[in-house]
């Protein structure tokens, strides 16, 4: 009999080389252990050291998440106010706001600075995050406790808070050379957010939260861009990522495992509409328009960038090619929209007319809910297991601006076509480009040089910190 330990391939597929640890139990969340039978394997493999740091984090949220000595303990020291740094537990509470597409982005950046700064990261479950993923970490939660004093309060949290940070440094209330810190701070990392709280971006007021027990985070960006760009990370950073592009897609697929009924969904729509295909083709259409829709000039702008970019075959229009082939190539189209006239239309086409390919094309959409819900459960079911099976297409196309796409993107490790942002009613020509990196956008990154006081092109530092493809003033990794 042989005992060896060495994991066998098929363990190392089945953990996504190394970023999943082994042992959990399968029957709580099947999607953990499940999922490398549904994404091809991905060329992109964890760093030994990002690994070797994720297993170090499970062991510090073991030792202080929730309901442990540590966090009883500092949570009493939370609630008397006094704070007494040394070899205490360090909290990262993120608390759920926005779309589920941001939430996930937010979060992403959120665990990624938790690591960097040897904080446990705790999750405010707001509506549905309990519902909808499964917990990443062994040994216990992620969630946290419903009896957190401030719970009720994270709602109103805004720059104007008394404890908020860039708040705090506008009334003097705190500096970055002070000893005396609060037990807790909240920083407003929210679209909305101003110098003060962009001040989060630089060194000096990162040493001063070292010494703060408690941050409290509230955000809508995925800001993992602007983290590269802090001197103090940047070495660990790159032993993290050596390629430096692929942090969203190892962190999200650690992170961010659907819970079993969003599992059902996903299985049981891959099976249905996309397992039998020779290639899966994504559409992620994101329409920011407050009329309802549907517009011409997207469909036309979607035909012209798919064509254009022979991401699907051009129909025959004259209808001459008519035999069709005994076996013919099938390609599926996973069309995601608020709206459903899009794939209706695109269904139409090809079944209307031949391809000049002799392929068949079958389009397929989950849901058309009409307009964003973001309160209700069965709507943010759909829309994750909307962005997950988009994210197990073989080409994507995705719309500009939406976090919707970048998750999509960045689960399935695809570099998109991004179908440009129209303005005023017209398509835009080029319709579309691809994307340099398989990373979100930040969108509302700061401008800022925290060394020479002044503002910066923060798109121009580094060479793999660049303004987004969508989004002129955005910053991404590549
Ligand atoms: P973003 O606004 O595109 O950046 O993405 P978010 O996910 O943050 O917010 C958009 C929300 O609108 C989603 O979470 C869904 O609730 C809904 N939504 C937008 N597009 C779709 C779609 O194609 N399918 C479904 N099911 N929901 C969508």
């Amino acid at each position: 009999e042989d005992h060896s330990s060495q994991p066998t391939d098929i363990d190392k597929e089945k953990l996504l080389d190394g970023l999943l640890a082994a042992g959990f139990d399968e029957v709580s969340c099947f999607s953990r252990y499940q999922s490398f039978l549904y994404r091809k394997t991905s060329p992109y493999k964890p760093s030994g050291y990002l690994v070797s740091k994720l297993r170090s984090y499970e062991d510090l949220h073991k030792r202080c998440g929730p309901n442990t000595q540590s966090y009883i303990n500092a949570l009493e020291r939370f609630k008397s106010g006094h704070t007494i740094h040394s070899t205490e537990c360090r909290y990262l509470v993120w608390i759920s706001f926005s779309g589920l597409g941001n939430r996930i982005l937010t979060l992403a950046s959120a665990y990624l600075y938790a690591l960097l700064t040897d904080r446990v990261l705790l999750v405010d479950r707001g509506k549905d995050m309990a519902d909808l993923f499964c917990e990443p970490f062994p040994g216990n939660s992620w969630l946290l406790p419903l009896d957190f004093p401030l719970s009720d309060q994270f709602n109103s949290f805004d720059m104007k808070s008394p404890q908020c940070y860039g708040n705090m440094l506008k009334n003097h209330l705190i500096n970055t050379s002070t000893d005396s810190v609060p037990s807790y701070l909240y920083l407003h990392l929210a679209h909305d957010y101003e110098h003060h709280d962009k001040l989060f971006f630089c060194e000096d007021d990162q040493n001063l939260f070292g010494k703060v027990p408690w941050l409290i985070m509230k955000t809508d960006n995925y800001f993992v861009p602007s983290l590269f760009l802090v001197p103090s990370f940047e070495q660990e950073l790159s032993k993290l990522f050596p390629e430096k592009g692929t942090v969203f897609h190892h962190l999200g697929r650690y992170l961010f495992l659907p819970s079993n009924p969003v599992w059902a969904l996903i299985t049981r729509y891959y099976h249905s509409y996309m397992a039998k295909a020779d290639e899966r083709i994504g559409i992620q259409v994101r329409v920011f328009d407050s009329r309802p829709g549907p517009f011409k000039h997207v469909m036309d702008q979607i035909l012209a960038c798919t064509l254009r970019e022979k991401l699907l075959p051009e129909v025959d229009l004259k209808d001459s090619t008519v035999t069709p082939l005994n076996n013919p190539r099938l390609k599926a189209v996973l069309l995601t929209s608020l709206s459903s006239g899009y794939s209706e239309n695109l269904k139409d086409m090809y079944w209307e007319h031949p391809t000049v390919t002799g392929e068949v094309v079958g389009v397929y959409q989950p849901s058309h809910e009409g307009f964003q819900q973001t309160e209700k459960q069965v709507h943010n079911r759909k829309a994750w297991a909307e962005m997950y099976l988009l994210s197990l297409t073989d080409v994507l196309v995705t719309s500009s601006w939406s976090t919707f796409g970048y998750v999509a993107q960045g689960l399935g490790g695809l570099r998109p076509w991004i179908l440009y942002k129209p303005e005023n009613d017209t398509t835009p020509d080029p319709p579309c480009r691809r994307a340099m990196s398989m990373e979100p956008c930040f969108h509302a990154p700061p401008f800022y040089d925290c060394k020479a006081k002044t503002g910066i092109d923060t798109g121009a530092v580094v060479p793999h910190v660049r303004h987004c493809e969508d989004m002129s003033w955005g910053l991404k990794v590549v």
